[in-house]
């Protein structure tokens, strides 16, 4: 009896093991299951704080990558500081001996000379045909550009002025030091005499006389142009479409007539380049604009023309 109380009791005992033993492992797969269920809410948590942190980097780099483009727009499409620079621009003294001054010509008008820069182009025929459309001259800064010799004939022949703007257009090259400025200038002056016979008597600085880019003192490139008897100019009127913003052929319009309006003379900055096709479409709304008026004489830039610089030898 006793040894049958002895097993009843090892058999409680061991049914309360049993007991135990199963609550520790429900336990245990409770824990499991919980951990398992957390993982993914830890794992999306990390997750979304790490894809936060890597979108604010992508905005970052943006950023900076808007930035350089900035810079490189800046270096590369003559917008230069003419936004800061123009209202500070002042109208250079030249001796011109007996020629007479387009001032003296044209008593009391509004000068305005239509400059092109970075051509010849795809669109310099339609510039040309443009111009030819409503009679008018206008000066051609150029670069050089292969298979385009009709392209500096037809702006010869047609009586438009063919100034210089640059062989390479590689400011980094272009501005290095003297001798570099010096070769791009003569390279240019040789390649367009060799096509034209006309040597070229005018001269643009890429990004203009008030790039920051010249690591040469300017009063050293003014030396060069002279020795080589050229002629530089600046603007006062930016028609803005170098901007890189694809700006639209109205705003190059308001821009342009703007300028026009509050200058007695205005020497306008545009471009006859790839990409550039609202200056094309906004060239003829300029031209009808400007031609029904009687105070307002557009003009080629010629010795009779007043240079306007930006910067100027000091
Ligand atoms: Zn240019």
């Amino acid at each position: 009896m006793s040894e049958n109380m002895q097993t009843d009791e090892e058999k409680l005992k061991e049914v309360i093991r049993r007991r135990n033993r199963v609550k520790a492992f429900k336990r245990i797969i409770v824990i499991a299951v919980v951990i398992l269920l957390l993982i993914p809410n830890i794992v999306s948590v990390y997750s979304f704080t790490r894809i936060k942190s890597l979108s604010q980097t992508v905005d970052n780099l943006a950023m900076q990558l808007e930035n350089l483009k900035n810079v490189e727009e800046e270096t590369v499409a003559d917008t230069t500081v003419a936004a800061v620079e123009l209202e500070g621009a002042e109208i250079g003294v030249i001796d011109r001996n007996d020629t007479l001054t387009d001032e003296e010509r044209f008593p009391g008008k509004k000068l305005v000379y239509l400059t092109f820069d970075d051509g010849p182009s795809k669109y310099t025929d339609e510039v040309l045909d443009i111009l030819d459309e409503f009679g008018v001259k206008a000066t051609f800064f150029v670069v050089k550009m292969d298979d385009s010799e009709d392209a500096y004939r037809r702006i010869v022949n047609e009586g438009h002025t063919l100034g210089i703007h640059s062989y390479t257009h590689v400011y980094s090259t272009i501005y290095a030091d003297k001798t570099s400025f010096a070769t791009d200038v003569k390279d240019m002056q040789d390649f367009l005499y060799d096509i034209t016979g006309q040597k070229a008597s005018f001269y643009r600085f890429p990004g203009g006389s008030s790039n920051q880019v010249s690591k040469v003192d300017k009063n050293e490139l003014f030396d060069v142009l002279s020795e080589d008897g050229l002629v530089y100019y600046d603007w006062n009127v930016t028609s803005q479409d170098a901007t890189g913003k694809g700006i639209s052929a109205s705003r190059i319009v308001e821009n342009v007539i703007a300028g026009v309006e509050k200058n007695d003379e205005s020497v306008v900055l545009m471009h006859d380049a790839s990409g550039k096709s609202s200056t094309v479409e906004a060239l003829p709304i300029i031209l009808e604009r400007l031609t029904e008026r009687d105070d307002v004489v557009i003009l080629p830039i010629t010795e009779g023309t007043k240079p306007v610089c930006h910067v100027v030898k000091k």
